[in-house]
């Protein structure tokens, strides 16, 4: 008897799939992005998660063209010669089309495209390109895509991935070569990974290209510190144009050589995470973040709130005078209320926590033991507001 082997649908391959960039985050709120699927509100298909993305939130499918790999990443379920990984492999029509059918089905408003790495980075990078052209071109599709870019992908690829793609992501994966070379001995971060992050920041600039650009780390597993972290991080905000630095947790995986290490703690990605933010959105440096003899951040304490406990403690921000980057220190002052008090005293001396409050401070208890209400130290009270 001849035995048939019936090629699966591309809705069982993505369900192979379902899980395999859930915890790569794409959007702007990577923290809810990896929340586990809600049991009473299922899925209506795999592989799609709700990702913030610069047009607003959206169904995304978070897909990869093939789970094959030549590279041997230590921490990746994906990794050559692991064999308890089914591989699935999509091509690029196959791609497009099923991308096309579940979007035109409304179950879909965007698509976040990876691949594994067979035949070389340009080889998996001319896939990804692949998939998009033929949705831009054959299915007329103007909504939401971002792509990968791969280690090793060519200029001319990158330069055709950020015309095709609202967004591009290179993974640095580790924060120094040294850790790099660590996780993913393969991957090289001068020669493959890094220029491409410079040719995109040039694109951007001399090509006024839209793509924004992400990248990835992943956390703890080879004893990287939070200073390292974000020193490169700090650099890529301020010289590459990066739009965010995503800190995925290490988490072990079974049949991999790392699957006996600790997986690292949600507290800490959630700190690195805030200090990250007061480097890119709030004019800090990396020197001002509260780092221990350890070189991480203490994880029981939000950043911000352990430099005002040693900063301002004796010394609080007159909310009258300050500058908007001294607003920007206080523990609950976000940009939107720095820019909102800066305008409103103009007009009126700002008195009262009330006052803050109706500016948009919403964490009026923690802000309070910090600011000065015309010469006087505000009540340490919240239950008002
Ligand atoms: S390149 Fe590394 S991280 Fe990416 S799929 Fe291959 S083994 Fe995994």
């Amino acid at each position: 008897m001849p035995t048939f082997v019936v090629a699966p649908t591309p809705y069982e391959k993505l369900s192979l799939l379902d899980d395999a960039t859930r915890f790569e985050p794409a959007g702007s709120e990577p923290l809810l992005e990896k929340a586990a699927p809600n049991a009473h509100k299922p899925k209506p298909m795999p592989c799609i998660s709700e990702v913030t993305t610069p047009a607003g939130k959206k169904p995304v499918l978070k897909a990869m063209m093939t789970t094959a790999c030549e590279k041997n990443c230590y921490y990746c379920a994906f990794r050559a010669g692991r064999t308890q990984t089914q591989r699935v492999t999509f091509t690029p029509d196959e791609m497009a089309k099923t991308y096309d059918t579940i979007q035109r089905a409304g179950l879909v408003g965007g698509l976040f495209l990876s691949s594994g790495i067979i035949k070389g980075g340009s080889t998996a990078q001319d896939k990804i390109i692949d998939t998009a052209e033929i949705l831009r071109r054959k299915y007329s599709y103007r909504g939401y895509i971002h792509l990968k870019i791969m280690p090793g992908a060519e200029f001319e690829q990158v330069r055709r991935a950020m015309h095709l793609a609202d967004r591009v992501s290179i993974n640095l994966e580790g924060p120094t070569p040294q850790r790099l070379a660590a996780l993913a001995p393969k991957k090289d971060f001068w020669h493959e990974i890094f220029p491409r992050i410079q040719w995109i920041s040039q694109l951007r600039r001399t090509e006024h290209l839209r793509a924004s650009v992400v990248t990835q780390f992943v956390v703890g597993a080879v004893g990287d510190t939070d200073l390292e972290l974000l020193q490169v991080s700090e650099a890529l905000y301020q010289q590459h144009q990066l739009r965010r630095a995503y800190y995925s947790p290490f988490h072990p995986v079974e049949h991999t050589p790392f699957e006996n290490l600790a997986a690292t703690s949600d507290a800490r990605e959630l700190r690195l995470y805030q200090a990250s933010f007061l480097l890119r959105d709030y004019g800090w440096n990396v020197e001002d973040l509260p780092f221990g003899a350890d070189a991480n951040l203490p994880n029981h304490i939000d950043p911000k709130l352990a430099w005002a406990v040693e900063n301002l403690g004796n010394a609080p921000v007159e909310v009258n005078c300050a500058t908007r980057t001294e607003l920007l220190r206080v523990p609950g002052i976000g940009p939107k209320t720095a820019d909102a008090i800066v305008t409103a005293r103009r007009q009126t001396r700002l008195t009262e926590l009330g006052h803050l409050h109706a500016l948009g401070l919403r964490d009026v208890r923690r802000a309070s033991p910090y600011v000065l209400l015309n010469g006087r130290t505000a009540p340490q009270q919240s239950s008002l507001f």
